[in-house]
């Protein structure tokens, strides 16, 4: 497998002269056949800025292209979970954006990714919006339908701006649509997507919520996702453009009761960090179906230092997911992982335990968007054995017998 880099105009080559390999946390090492695949479609290629291209050589001592040339990483589609980081070394002070690279390697004519593939990609297929006339079309139709919901008119820019799968779903009345209600949380992640400090070197991909949506508009817009996308359906609250959805809990039980009130079929979810335990709990007592719990870790050290929580601890967040499956709630967890670090031996014996203990159903893999040595350099350093993120997976699946590993919320068919 040829290395593959970057000269500084962004041009992809390749070269026999050093072996692909990868980033498990800091250390390049080899990348087995069994761990590549053919690049999927829909993901996409970048250069890493400001970095040195690394490889093994015959001998499998790591080496390094010509200072020119820097290194290359692949952007996932959904549903296909990252093995290990590109190979590189980072010469310069500026943080790389908010993405999850992945390595990359050119055999026989074509690009090859170290992934694997963890769900069932076409039902998160951007391609299904290319049509950009169509998606005009239908955020015109909606707006003009819904003038007073301001909620749509947020959600024209996620649709037509930043084309979001959800807030598109949400525009043509289908599969898993979006309802953003929080400009503010109760945490500080250091990877936020919606959010970012002045001083952190890198913008937040998208600008959170600026509007409160009152509990009118969030019904108005769930029963009319609900009702055009049939029984199948799934209004989130929680989405990428905004802070966390439970600092509203009070509005969205009182939102969920007065939707039930017009519509009995489809989903409820609610994408959360359940930080705030007794609002997950009237939220859950109101008629949630579905919750989506997001973590990066079960131990205390490790989800400290990356989510920066403000006024709970993950000992909350268990037992908010602990309540929701005792009270019938289907809990999922969008587990943000990081090959070097997810795959060590305490952060699997941790997740294992909070899994059976929570009756957690489905862990969605998550390749955490984050310039690597910036989240090293933030988080506890970790020694214990590491299993491989195809080893995660398959410890989890054989240590918590309930659990499905996918990556992406699903409805209750899918786990019978
Ligand atoms: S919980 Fe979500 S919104 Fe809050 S800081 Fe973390 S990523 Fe951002």
């Amino acid at each position: 497998m040829n290395i593959v880099y970057a000269n500084e105009q962004g041009d992809l080559f390749d070269s026999d002269r050093l072996i692909a390999a990868g980033r498990s946390g800091a250390d390049v090492t080899e990348i087995e056949k069994d761990e590549w695949i053919p690049l999927p479609k829909g993901a996409s290629m970048v250069m890493l800025p400001g970095t040195r291209a690394l490889g093994l050589d015959q001998h499998g001592h790591v080496k390094a292209m010509p200072t020119d040339f820097h290194a290359v990483g692949a952007l996932l589609p959904q549903s296909y979970t990252r093995l290990f980081l590109p190979a590189f070394a980072n010469a310069s002070e500026q943080p790389l954006p908010l993405f999850g690279y992945t390595a990359v390697g050119f055999e026989d004519g074509r690009f090859y990714v170290a992934a694997h593939q963890t769900d069932e990609p076409s039902v998160w297929d951007p391609s299904q919006y290319d049509d950009q006339s169509l998606v005009d079309k239908n955020v015109k139709a909606m707006q003009n339908t819904h003038p007073q919901n301001r909620l749509y008119e947020h959600l024209s820019t996620c649709a037509l701006y930043y084309e979001c799968v959800t807030s598109r779903n949400t525009f043509f009345g289908r599969q898993e649509g979006a309802l953003p209600v929080s400009g503010t949380c109760n945490a500080g992640c250091i990877g936020c997507i919606s959010e970012q400090p002045e001083d952190s070197g890198f913008p937040s991909p998208q600008t959170r919520l600026t509007i409160r949506p009152t509990v009118e508009e969030m019904v108005d817009l769930m029963v009319t996702h609900l009702q055009s996308a049939g029984p199948n359906g799934i209004i989130s609250f929680g989405q990428g453009c905004e802070g966390e959805p439970m600092l509203r809990g009070r509005e969205i039980a009182q939102a969920i009761t007065k939707t039930r009130e017009h519509i009995e079929t489809g989903y409820i979810n609610a994408n959360t960090n359940a930080g705030m335990t007794e609002n997950v709990i009237r939220v859950v007592d109101a008629g949630l179906d579905l919750m989506r719990v997001s973590t990066i870790s079960a131990r205390h050290d490790h989800y400290d230092a990356y989510y920066r929580p403000r006024g709970y601890t993950i000992d909350d967040v268990r037992r908010s997911a602990k309540y929701a499956s005792e009270h019938g709630v289907i809990v999922s967890l969008n587990y943000l992982v990081f090959p070097g670090v997810s795959d060590r031996e305490e952060e699997i014996e941790a997740m294992i335990d909070f899994i059976n203990d929570t009756g957690v159903r489905l862990v969605q893999m998550r390749n955490l968007n984050i310039d690597p040595d910036y989240y090293l350099s933030l988080i506890p350093s970790k020694s214990s054995e590491r299993y491989g993120m195809l080893g995660l997976m398959e410890i989890l699946q054989k240590e918590c017998p309930e659990l499905r590993i996918g990556s992406y919320t699903h409805t209750p068919d899918w786990y019978r």
